[in-house]
């Protein structure tokens, strides 16, 4: 198989290489790889934001089609359409898995991060964690609701925002413009796109934004107050900390608000303004198995359209250097049947 991998030195770089496939064990499902978006936290794998993985096989918004199962396999079966997610697999066991909240699995195992993921021509899952594509999604599009959109959709659940309230979305990439169509489409809410960059905010307004505000040009939190009286909630998918701040600023009192980027930093958090103003602020990180299958649900019925744009495989290195530089709006999706730039595709080149 051809798999993008975190390359030998770990500094952010990525390359295509060949890998062979191991047999299945108990329990194991091939899948053959249709597309795979491109996440903001391949980008911090592939740095070694969170720990050295060099040789990792990254990728944890993959479609594919499961060929074959292992023996006594009863959840899938070939020709089933599932997903590769960054919830690869829980111990199933433990308190967390017990009780809804199995992305806290101590013993988990993540896609493109702890096990081999789904930015590859095929990838070995475990069949009772890969959550099914419902009919009428479109597989690209299915791609990036395995992160962007279950992560978003369940950030705005536990954001606790109700129907004709204000929450507050800070980034508007792969993930924002997501997070802004579930809060205005599925949650009913009034969305405020927070970014620094003009064509996401352009792009913010297009999928649903009421208000668009550049953090770069104009202090957000203060046009959140006055605008709103104050927002209700908000979700943080900026890769930045000041974002962060911003966003408990930005909230009324008894605000919430919910983390969900990464940037390899610590925010800044007032204790009179968290006491006095019963501010909450609360991490969210992915979502359940069950998160997925209703994320997947509002793609299905066309309340949520993630924009994709399809590159063939060799294009990853380029892929990476984009998302770096700031220039996706929406996200990239690897098309795994398209090998080189310019290639039919018909070839399987
Ligand atoms: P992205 O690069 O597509 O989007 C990030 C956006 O943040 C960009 O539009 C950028 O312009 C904007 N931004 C940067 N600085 C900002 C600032 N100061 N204020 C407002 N906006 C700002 O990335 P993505 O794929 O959407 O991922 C976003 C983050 O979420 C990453 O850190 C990623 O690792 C993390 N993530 C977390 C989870 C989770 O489960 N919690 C899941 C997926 C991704
Ligand atoms: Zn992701
Ligand atoms: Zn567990």
């Amino acid at each position: 198989m051809r798999a993008v991998v975190v390359n030998q030195a770990v500094k952010g770089d990525v390359e295509v290489v060949e890998r062979e496939l191991r047999p299945l064990a108990a329990g194991e499902a091939l899948v053959e790889v249709e597309y795979c978006g491109v996440c903001h936290t391949d980008l911090h794998v592939a740095a070694g934001d969170y720990g050295e993985k060099p040789g990792r096989v990254l990728g944890h918004e993959g479609i594919g089609i499961v060929k074959e199962v292992a023996p006594g396999v009863k959840s899938l079966k070939a020709g089933d359409r599932v997903s590769i997610a960054w919830f690869f697999k829980g111990c199933g066991s433990c308190e967390y898995c017990n009780t809804g909240r199995e992305t806290l699995c101590r013993s988990v195992l993540n896609a493109g991060y702890t096990a081999d993921g789904g930015m590859a021509t095929h990838c070995i899952v475990d069949a009772d964690y890969a959550v099914k594509v419902p009919e009428g999604l479109d597989p690209a599009q299915a791609s990036s609701i395995t992160c962007a959109g279950v992560t978003t959709y369940k950030g705005v659940k536990v954001s606790g925002v109700r129907p004709g309230q204000w929450i507050s979305v800070y980034g508007a990439g792969g993930l924002g413009n997501l997070g802004i169509q579930y809060a205005k489409k599925v949650f009913g809410a009034h969305v405020i796109a927070i970014d620094i960059n003009d064509d996401k905010l352009a792009f913010a307004k297009e999928v649903g934004a009421d208000i668009v505000i550049n953090a770069a040009k104009e202090d957000a939190a203060k046009v959140i107050q006055e605008k709103t009286g104050g927002a209700h909630a908000a979700i943080v998918t900026a890769v930045s900390k000041t974002a962060f701040n911003s966003a408990v600023d930005a909230v009324r009192a008894g605000g919430r608000v919910v983390a969900i980027g990464l940037p390899p930093e610590s925010m800044d958090l007032s204790i009179p303004r968290i006491v006095l103003d019963g501010i909450e602020v609360v991490g969210s990180l992915v979502g359940t198995r069950q998160d997925l299958a209703e994320a997947f649900q509002f793609g299905a019925e066309g309340l949520v359209v993630p924009k994709v744009e399809l590159r063939p495989l060799d294009d990853a290195p380029a892929i990476f250097q984009e998302m770096r530089d700031g220039k996706i709006n929406g996200r990239m999706v690897i098309d795994m049947k398209k090998g080189a730039s310019g290639c039919c595709g018909a070839c399987g080149g």
